[in-house]
């Protein structure tokens, strides 16, 4: 028999464990959240960088970052926010020309990002030493930072069970049963968990279809066998992350998310004078215009590259050595001598979860109910978890956006080139 939950949550990263939070802070009873594996040794939300900005080239980005800032800067000790700032450095003069442009518009919306002169880069950040004759500018956005994400998501985690919302553990997302009603004869259909993909896309004559129920399938503990679990559902809302295409697929929709790989070193510094030269923890995120990304991270630094030929795919593989020799120590000692002498640690590899237009996808998912989906935030879902946890709460709950409007970031917006959220400051 279906056990039942009013709104089931499918995925609890960072994204859906805030949206059931959100549920439950306005008084949302029977919110359920089901995952694989809560403790997120594949989710993005505990594989990503910490980085925290509201600097970007879209409105709705900005506003959606700078609304969840804000709620960092609220509980600051608790979620580890560093207000430390980005410095972007430019070597290209059309980038620069568009960042002074973007500039404009992030400071209509508050963020105060000032536009550096390189001489300016240059005494304020004393560590960038080498090639210094190709930088053109750089933007420097005081309140954006740094941020522990782990205890973001354990903070939304540990407020939604304070309001009643039940987190199921190890429960493998396996299939969904759904019902389409077709014209004035109402038929509804119940389609098998088993293979639903084809049964669905074999009735093209549909026009409105309810998700009735999630399949999980899980291992019971002092049993070697997976148990079932059907549970049936009011409300259900895809927050699978890189793996949204899991639940689009057996409904017959496809997905324009792609799972990409990003990968993060650290790098020890001990051995170098660079802690105590350049005081190294007063530093927020340094992105430089070759694409790399660093930050200190205690008495290490935290670098990331996205390799711009990474194919699709769901690889969790970290290159290891050949990855920081090849691709982060190079970058980082053509522009500070500091790093001549660092050594690798470690690293990892996690999944981007890339649309076409590099934003991600919110709202209520059309010829459905009853079926909404907040995912494919690329590098920028710890970021926005905030104001897209509290906005698709209330549009599931009021049928409208509330705070930030999410509402450019619809899945629609794919079929009509004119309406992407095109994204191109991204890292
Ligand atoms: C290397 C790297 C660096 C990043 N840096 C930053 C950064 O600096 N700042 C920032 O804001 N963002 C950053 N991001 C992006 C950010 O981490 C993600 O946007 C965010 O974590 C996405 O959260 P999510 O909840 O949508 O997805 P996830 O955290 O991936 O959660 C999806 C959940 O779905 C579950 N799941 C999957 N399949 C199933 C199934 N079949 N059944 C049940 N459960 C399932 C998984 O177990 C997982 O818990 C980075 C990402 C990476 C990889």
């Amino acid at each position: 028999m279906a056990e039942h939950a009013q709104v089931l949550i499918v995925g609890g990263g960072i994204i859906g464990t805030s949206v059931a939070w959100a549920l439950a802070a306005r008084g949302v009873a029977g919110v359920e959240v089901v995952d694989l594996d809560l403790a997120g040794v594949y989710a993005s939300s505990e594989l990503n960088a910490g980085g925290v900005r509201a600097t970007w080239w879209q409105p709705v980005n900005i506003d959606a970052c700078k609304a969840t800032l804000d709620f960092f800067r609220l509980r600051g000790a608790e979620f580890g926010f560093r207000e430390r700032g980005y410095l972007w450095l430019y070597t290209d003069p059309g980038l620069w020309e568009r960042a002074l442009e973007k500039r404009a518009l992030q400071n209509t919306r508050g963020l105060d990002v000032e536009a550096l002169e390189p001489s300016e880069v240059w005494r304020r950040f004393p560590l960038l030493d080498r090639a210094r004759a190709e930088i053109v500018g750089a933007t420097f956005s005081p309140r954006d930072g740094l941020v522990n994400p782990n205890a973001v998501r354990a903070w939304y985690r540990s407020e939604a069970e304070r309001l009643g919302v039940r987190f199921r553990n190890r429960h493998y997302v396996a299939g969904v049963a759904t019902a389409r009603s077709v014209g004035a004869g109402g038929r509804v259909r119940r389609v098998s968990h088993v293979d639903v993909t084809e049964v669905i896309r074999g009735d093209p004559t549909d026009t409105a279809g309810t998700l009735q129920e999630i399949l999980t399938t899980h291992r019971v503990p002092q049993a070697a066998v997976c148990a079932e679990s059907r549970i049936h559902c009011e409300v259900c809302i895809n927050c699978l992350g890189a793996w949204s295409s899991v639940l689009l697929a057996k409904i017959g929709l496809r997905d324009v998310t792609e799972p990409v790989r990003r990968q993060i070193a650290l790098i020890d510094v001990r051995a170098t004078d660079l802690a105590s030269e350049t005081r190294l923890d007063s530093l927020g995120m340094i992105v430089d215009a070759s694409g790399l990304y660093f930050h200190p991270e205690g008495s290490y630094v935290l670098a990331g590259y996205s390799t711009p030929d990474e194919a699709p795919g769901f690889d969790f593989a970290y290159d290891g050595q050949s990855f920081f020799e090849n691709e982060i120590w190079p970058r980082l000692a053509h522009r500070a001598s500091a790093f001549e002498r660092c050594g690798h640690v470690r690293g990892w590899a996690g999944l981007y979860d890339v649309t076409p237009d590099r934003s991600g996808i919110a709202g209520a998912v059309a010829g459905f109910s009853n079926l909404y989906e907040a995912h494919s935030f690329t590098g920028r879902g710890v970021m926005q978890s905030y104001a897209v946890g509290r906005s698709l709460a209330a549009l599931v709950a009021t049928g409208q956006f509330e705070g930030v409007d999410l509402s450019p970031l619809t899945r629609e917006r794919f079929d009509d080139r004119s309406r992407w959220v095109t994204e191109d400051l991204h890292i």
